[in-house]
C-alpha cells in the first residue's frame, strides 16, 4: 500500500467540475485583477473567523509582511515570535528591518511559551507574534496580558489554524490582525499561492488595503510605499468552491487523528497534545518518536509519507546567524526538531491507510 502525507488529487477529483467551471468564469469575465470573487471571499473568511475585516493577499507571507508594513513596524523595532515555525514569520519580520526575538516553546504544544515572553520585552519591543503551530492555537490570554501590559501590538500566524479555536474564540480574532495561508496544503488551499488578513480595527483595515496596491490611494499618489500583494481571482474563485466543505473536511482530519490517538496509546509513540482550551484543527498530525531518522526510513521504505517540520529551529538558521543565537540557547525548540515527525492525516485517508501507517511504525518499535 502507498500512502502519501497529502493527496490533494484525491480532493480535487471531488470537486473538479466546479473549480473548472468557478475558473472558466472569471476568465469569461476578464476580471484578472481584484473584482467580486476576492470580494465575495473576503466577506465569508471575515464571516467565518468572527473579525469585521478580511484583506485578501498574495499568500499567507505577504499576510504577515503586509501587517507589519501597514503598523509601521520597521527599523529598530523588535518582534517576540517562536523559532519553532515556518521561515516566513521570521523572514518577513526581518525584511521590514525589525529583529526577531526568538523565545521558547513549550514541549507539549509546540507553540510560544508565553511564560518566557516578558522578560523578552525590553523599550524596543513593537509586537508579539504568535504562531497557531499544526492547527492549535497558542495559550493567547497570557500573551494578550503581555502585550496589553506593555502595550504591544499581536500578529496572529494563523496560516495553519483557520477556524481553529481558543476558549471559543477563532484564530485570528484575539490579536491585532490575523493571518492566513491559502497554500495548496493548508486545510483550505488553494490552487496556487494565496492568503488573508483579519482584523477587527477598522483603521489598520484601511491601511492595509492601500499598502496591498503599493500604498496607492488615490491612484498614482503615494502616501505610504506598500507593494503588489493582490489575492488572484482565479484563487478566490477557487477557494469559494472550497469552502463551503471546509468544516466537513477538517472534522474529517479530526477524525483521523482521534483514530490515531487511540491506537498509539500506551506505545512509544508520543502523540499530538491538545489543550482543553483548544479546538485543533489539524493541519498536521505531528508526534515524537524514538530513534527518529530510521523511523523516517522504514517509513520511506514502506510507502508512507512523512515529514519533519522543522528540522531546524530559526534561532540556528543560517540567515540569522548575526543575532548571536547559538546551540543550547532554547533548547525545547531544539529538541522537539530533533524528535517531531508528521504523519498522513488528510481528509481523504481511509481506515485501511490509517491500519497500515500505525502498523508500519509499531511493527518497527517492536
Ligand atoms: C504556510 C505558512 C506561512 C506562509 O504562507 P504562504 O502562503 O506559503 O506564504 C507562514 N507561516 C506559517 C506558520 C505557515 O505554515
Amino acid at each position: 500500500m502507498e500512502v502519501p502525507l497529502l493527496d490533494l488529487k484525491a480532493q480535487y477529483a471531488t470537486i473538479k467540475d466546479e473549480i473548472l467551471a468557478a475558473v472558466s468564469e472569471v476568465l469569461e469575465s476578464q476580471r484578472c485583477i481584484g473584482g467580486p470573487k476576492v470580494a465575495e471571499l473576503e466577506e465569508k473568511i471575515a464571516q467565518i473567523s468572527d473579525c469585521k475585516f478580511a484583506v485578501g493577499v498574495s499568500s499567507g507571507t505577504d499576510a504577515i509582511l503586509n501587517s507589519l508594513m501597514s503598523l509601521d513596524i520597521g527599523a529598530g523595532d523588535e518582534v517576540i515570535t517562536t523559532p519553532f515555525t515556518f521561515f516566513a514569520t521570521a523572514g518577513c519580520i526581518t525584511r521590514v528591518g525589525a529583529k526577531p526575538i526568538f523565545v521558547d516553546i513549550d514541549p507539549k504544544t509546540y507553540n510560544i511559551n508565553p511564560t518566557l515572553i516578558e522578560s523578552a520585552v525590553t523599550d524596543k519591543t513593537r509586537a508579539i507574534m504568535p504562531v497557531h503551530l499544526f492547527g492549535q492555537m497558542a495559550d493567547m490570554d497570557p500573551i494578550m496580558k503581555v502585550a496589553d501590559k506593555y502595550n504591544l501590538t499581536v500578529i496572529e500566524d494563523a496560516a495553519q489554524s483557520i477556524t481553529s479555536t481558543y476558549k471559543g474564540r477563532k484564530a485570528g480574532s484575539i490579536g491585532t490582525v490575523g493571518c492566513f495561508s491559502f497554500f495548496p496544503s493548508k486545510n483550505l488551499g488553494g490552487i496556487g499561492d494565496g492568503g488573508m488578513i483579519v482584523t477587527n480595527d477598522e483603521q489598520l483595515y484601511n491601511r492595509l488595503v492601500i499598502m496591498r496596491d503599493h500604498g496607492s490611494k488615490p491612484k498614482y499618489h503615494y502616501k505610504y510605499i506598500g507593494g503588489n500583494f493582490r489575492l488572484d481571482p482565479i484563487q478566490a474563485a477557487a477557494l469559494l468552491v472550497k469552502l463551503p466543505h471546509l468544516n466537513k473536511w477538517t472534522e474529517a482530519r479530526r477524525r483521523n487523528a482521534a483514530y490515531y490517538d487511540k491506537k498509539f496509546a500506551g506505545t512509544a509513540v508520543q502523540t499530538p497534545y491538545i489543550n482543553a482550551d483548544c479546538v485543533s484543527i489539524y493541519n498536521q498530525y505531528v508526534i515524537r518518536v524514538p530513534r527518529r531518522h530510521e523511523m523516517v526510513t522504514h517509513l520511506q521504505e514502506n510507502n508512507i509519507g512523512c515529514e519533519i517540520y522543522y528540522p531546524v529551529p530559526l534561532h540556528l538558521q543560517n540567515c540569522f546567524s548575526d543575532l548571536g543565537y547559538k546551540q543550547g540557547d532554547l533548547p525545547e525548540s531544539e529538541k522537539a526538531a530533533k524528535e517531531v515527525l508528521a504523519l498522513p492525516v488528510f481528509p481523504e485517508l481511509t481506515d485501511e491507510m490509517k491500519d497500515y501507517v500505525i502498523e508500519t511504525i509499531l511493527s518497527f518499535l517492536a
